[in-house]
């Protein structure tokens, strides 16, 4: 589903990605940790074309992503991105902020847009609150309505990046849930997280990243268990 071949990605003359290859099947689930600054929220974001890239080749479903072939529409329909900050609409209520692009992108009737939206808020366990403005709303409710409104646009893949970490203690589980049962359904996705118990639990692979570099990958319960090189083992002691 996703496919990256010799990614560089550059900041002026800080490299951040250093010829990063990956693919992540339909219907795996990836997890990529690291410490701080090691370039996986880049690497997240060239994936979905927030970012330009300076080498390499990046394919999802087949078709290159990179370059001017396709139009960003296109990459919003197959991927849906979750940031630390849920970046809703705070002048729509609940409902709108998930109907808004389905009806202006993807063309449905606003009949239509709603019984998805309120499906998927169903699923999040808000429907009580499609009414709501997001100010109205704790964080973790935020980001289980950003979740709908991602799924709102049908995508093929969720890109994650620390979903949870913006969130009070308290709040994590309820969006760790929502983002489980996506696993269970099935969903293609890459998650980047420090929620080491929760990547080792859902994850069918997990990456380790460090300077740019993917330096080690593998099942979760080798890369928690029995991790290869001393810079794994040291990250995940100072983690765990
Ligand atoms: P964290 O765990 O703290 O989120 P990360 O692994 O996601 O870290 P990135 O956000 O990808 O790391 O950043 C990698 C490097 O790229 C950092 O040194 C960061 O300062 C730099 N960087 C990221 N975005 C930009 C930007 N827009 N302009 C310049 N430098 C950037
Ligand atoms: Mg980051």
């Amino acid at each position: 589903a996703i496919e990256v071949r010799g990614l560089h990605k550059s900041f002026g003359s800080l490299s951040v990605l250093r010829d990063i290859s990956l693919s992540v099947r339909e219907g795996e689930v990836v997890s990529v940790i690291g410490p701080s600054g090691s370039g996986k929220s880049t690497l997240a974001r060239c994936i979905c074309r927030l970012e330009k890239i300076n080498a390499g080749e990046i394919y999802l479903y087949g078709k290159r992503t990179d370059g001017s072939s396709h139009s960003n529409r296109d990459i919003a329909r197959l991927v849906g991105m979750i940031f630390q900050q849920f970046n809703l609409f705070p002048h729509l209520s609940v409902l709108d902020n998930l109907t808004l692009s389905p009806i202006r992108i993807l063309g449905l009737s606003r009949e239509e847009a709603s019984e998805n939206a309120m499906a998927l808020l169903k699923r999040v366990g808000l429907e009580e609150k499609r009414n709501s403005r997001p100010s109205e709303l704790s964080g973790g409710q935020c980001q289980r309505v950003a979740i709908a409104r991602a799924l709102a646009m049908n995508p093929k893949i969720m890109l994650f990046d620390e979903p949870t970490s913006a969130l009070d203690p308290e709040l994590v589980g309820e969006v760790l849930d929502v983002i489980a049962g996506l696993v269970d359904s099935g969903m293609t996705m890459m998650i980047i997280t420090h929620e080491m118990m929760f990547a080792k639990e859902v994850s069918d692979r997990v990456l380790f990243m460090a300077e740019g570099n993917i330096v080690e990958q593998g099942h979760p319960k080798k890369i928690f268990s029995c991790p290869e090189l001393p810079r794994t083992q040291l990250f995940l002691q100072r983690m765990l």
